[in-house]
């Protein structure tokens, strides 16, 4: 292999090209060993960007014994050292931010400035917070006996294999590779198959701050691929994000082989608004919270707004005219806010819900679905993945759009009276993973807090993940937590307790 351009490459479809249709294994950049390639396309033209590797189960097999090899010498390193190098991942990626960012827009349709160039820049933080907790895998003394010495030690869990999605790949391949190298183990990545280019890259740049094999990275589709890195004999760890039903497939792997897993599933996330809440802030914490710039393709999208009833229509009302004066076009145009959905199956899927929403709004008196914005004019984006963002009101809690996951620009505002009546609507859900209540009362907040099923709660606010706060799921969103220093600890090593006896 030539040596990677370390200096920052601006044009993403000439970056993805170079890329090619390779892995990323044992430090280097491989074509698939069977040769099989996998199109991806920009979903704002649908014209190809480059073809991906189609990896198989062989190529799984030498990236996962690359990794087992590399990560008896990796848990040796010391762990501040091993702080260091991905901090100085971060550092290179920091350096990469623009170029990530655009290549990022390029294959899913992200736009550039609300949302791709965030998102890189988020994943250079991860890899720096992580960096910074080296020192931090320290075990416990346990006063167990006179006659004995007894204490636990942090050790690594070795080779991890991370799946993950398509709608934030940089950001969700960070939560999971950064803390793993940190705690001792070496990762293989299974990028989406829609979104391989991004991750691709971020893994070639950053052979250049670790050891051969620490970290690879196969592209591929799930049921080839992503189930053959499930079931590798040496993978001793599973980390997956994505749908409920891939999810329950790794759960099965990781059970026949009693190995570890952490699952980042699917939401429905409620949003409840109190008439006391401060209107403009909640109604700027939806527009946010339900992540249009991402076209809804968020796992923590607000998709199930619960308004007290004083406070409806103005909400409502307000919602529109945001959503409406958002722009949509050209992912990689500085002036636009929303750019478009990933794939023509995921357009379909959410057209569906869209014409379901359509028809209970023909059958139910006084709903009405509020279809906002404006599909580009520019003939250049007439073959694009567009979606008008769809605002449902006056469905029930129990219709489908409000409890299965869209994954779409497609939320719903649903009227309340009291506080008990809102907080059983939003615990009504298979799903758990995130909510927020707007409100000036603080009692209110405090009890909602307690009460809400959900892994992230916030109260006046709706934040993505942070570094340093735990984020995960309760209920069909998942099992375990991520991004914070508690769970690299619970979810990348294992505590192992010594006694040694004196013997006086
Ligand atoms: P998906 O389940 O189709 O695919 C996710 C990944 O799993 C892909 O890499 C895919 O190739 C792989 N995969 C598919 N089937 C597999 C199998 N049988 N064995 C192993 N791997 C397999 O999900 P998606 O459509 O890419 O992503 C959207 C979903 O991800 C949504 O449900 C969303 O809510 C969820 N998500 C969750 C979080 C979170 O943090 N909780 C974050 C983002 C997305």
């Amino acid at each position: 292999m030539t040596a990677p351009s370390l200096s920052p490459i601006l044009d993403p479809q000439a970056l993805a090209q170079s890329l090619g249709a390779c892995h990323v294994i044992d430090g280097q950049l491989v074509p698939a060993s069977a040769g099989g390639t996998l199109p991806v396309y920009n979903p704002a033209t649908l014209m190809e960007i480059a073809a991906a590797a189609a990896g198989d189960a062989a190529d799984v097999d030498i990236a996962a014994r690359s990794a087992a090899k590399a990560q008896k010498l990796w848990a040796k390193e010391k762990p501040r050292d091993r702080g260091k190098a991905v901090a100085a991942c971060g550092a290179l990626l920091t350096a990469h931010v623009e170029e990530l960012g655009r290549l990022t827009a390029l294959e899913t349709g992200k736009a550039i400035r609300t949302e791709s160039r965030v998102e890189a820049n988020v994943l250079a933080d991860v890899f720096v917070y992580f960096g910074g907790l080296g020192s931090e895998l320290a075990g416990e003394t346990i006063p167990f006996s006179h006659e004995m010495l007894t204490f636990t030690l942090r050790e690594p869990v070795g080779v991890v294999g991370a799946i993950i999605p398509w709608n934030a790949p940089l950001l969700l391949m960070a939560l999971k590779v950064a803390p793993a190298l940190v705690a001792g183990n070496s990762v293989v990545v299974k990028a989406s198959e829609e979104a391989p280019f991004g991750v691709l890259r971020v893994c070639q740049l950053m052979q250049q701050a670790l050891p051969p094999g620490v970290f690879n990275l196969v592209v591929g589709d799930g049921p080839t691929c992503g189930a053959a890195l499930a079931e590798h004999p040496a993978v001793r760890k599973l980390t997956f994000t994505g749908s409920v039903a891939s999810g329950r497939s790794v759960y099965r792997a990781a059970a026949e082989k009693l190995i570890p897993v952490t699952l980042e599933l699917g939401g429905k996330s409620p949003m409840i608004v109190m008439a006391d809440a401060d209107l403009d802030k909640a109604v700027a914490g939806a527009v946010g919270g339900m992540r249009f710039t991402r076209q809804g393709q968020s796992c923590s999208a607000a998709s199930r707004m619960f308004v007290q009833r004083p406070l409806h229509d103005r909400f409502v009302a307000a919602l529109c005219d945001k959503v409406n004066a958002m722009v949509m076009g050209d992912p990689m145009e500085e002036a636009t806010d929303i750019g478009t959905i990933i794939s023509k199956r995921q357009l379909a899927r959410v057209q569906s819900y869209i014409d379901l929403g359509q028809s209970l709004c023909a059958e139910t008196e006084g709903a009405k679905a509020h279809i906002c914005s404006q599909l580009p004019a520019d003939p250049a984006f007439s073959q694009g993945l567009f979606v008008r963002p769809v605002i449902f009101t006056g469905l029930p809690n129990d219709s489908r759009i409000a409890q299965e996951e869209i994954f779409g620009p497609v939320t719903m505002v649903i009227p309340f009276d009291t506080y008990e009546e809102a907080l059983e609507m939003a615990n009504d859900s298979e799903f758990g993973l995130a909510a927020t209540i707007w409100t000036t009362d603080l009692a209110t907040a405090m009890d909602a807090t307690h009460r809400l099923e959900a892994g992230f709660v916030q109260v006046n606010q709706n934040l993505v993940v942070q570094p340093m706060l735990s984020y995960g799921g309760v209920k069909a969103s998942g099992l375990g937590k991520e991004a914070s220093l508690q769970s690299m600890l619970a979810h990348f090593t294992h505590k192992k307790t010594v006694l040694i006896n004196m013997g006086r």
